[in-house]
């Protein structure tokens, strides 16, 4: 029985993955992500339903356009994929709660859309970071964190991110985090607590270190190149929905 149910829920997220592919192009851009319908970049030919099935179409496809035969990027794909892979991932472990997996996983689609996002554009869109701050209240009333947790979270998460990105532009005389990221880590501590926060903020400059560190090394000394941070905060926020206080009891027995 409970087989059918992480299938299901795995083609609900390639169908949501597939939806937030238009989120991510279009909402940066400020166009309607319900209208018009999805079309092909360079010839224009509105992409039918038969085209528009996650994954499966772009391997039918071979990756191109079925008119003009223009190279469809490999992350709609990707994108769906993930955003699948997420949800039964979630259903896995929320299912026998279904409101709660109905939260998460509208968190956890937010989040997949801020990743992409804030990769293609450096920016994280309000309608995302503020909006989630406000639904992520609301949906502490229904949720173990509850609205003191919740509410502490907003404060802590946006606050404490804030003196950090602040410090960082007194030393370095450089923006490192922009007030977007500020906003996200609010919202996720709307959503997840302000447990989530401290964790978050942990593993994201723990692991955007590393990358960043990798990244100076392959690319050569000097270059200034920006990583968006978005994704790390995502990581590390993703990481506490599924396994936080399990990681945290971990880390703490490790110390001792
Ligand atoms: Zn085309």
């Amino acid at each position: 029985m409970p087989t059918i149910f992480t299938v299901a829920a795995a083609l609900l997220g390639a169908a949501v993955g597939s939806f937030l592919n238009v989120v991510i192009y279009r909402l940066p851009l400020g166009l309607s992500i319900v209208s018009p319908p999805s079309s092909c970049p360079r010839c224009d030919t509105r992409i039918s339903a038969l085209q528009n099935i996650p994954v499966v179409s772009y391997i039918l496809l071979r990756g191109r356009c079925a008119k003009c035969r223009e190279p469809i990027s490999i992350r709609y794909p990707l994108v769906e994929a993930l955003t699948s892979v997420l949800t039964a991932l979630l259903w896995l472990r929320f299912g026998e709660d279904p409101l709660l997996f109905g939260i998460y996983f509208i968190f956890m689609a937010a989040m997949v859309a801020v990743v992409f996002i804030d990769i293609d554009h450096k920016i994280i869109p309000d309608s995302i970071s503020l909006g989630g701050i406000v639904l992520g209240f609301a949906a502490s009333f229904f949720t173990p964190v509850g609205w003191v947790d919740s509410l502490i979270g907003i404060v802590a998460g946006a606050g404490s991110l804030f003196l950090v990105a602040w410090g960082y532009h007194i030393i370095t005389g450089k923006e490192g985090m922009g007030m977007g990221d500020v906003k996200l880590l609010g919202a996720i501590g709307a959503f997840l607590g302000w447990q989530s926060v401290l964790f978050t903020i942990f593993v994201s400059s723990v692991t955007g270190s590393v990358v960043g560190v990798v990244a100076l090394k392959l690319m050569g000394e000097g270059r200034d190149y920006e990583i968006p941070y978005g994704p790390f905060i995502v990581l590390g926020a993703l990481a506490y929905l599924f396994r936080g206080p399990e990681l945290i009891d971990w880390y703490l027995s490790l110390m001792g």
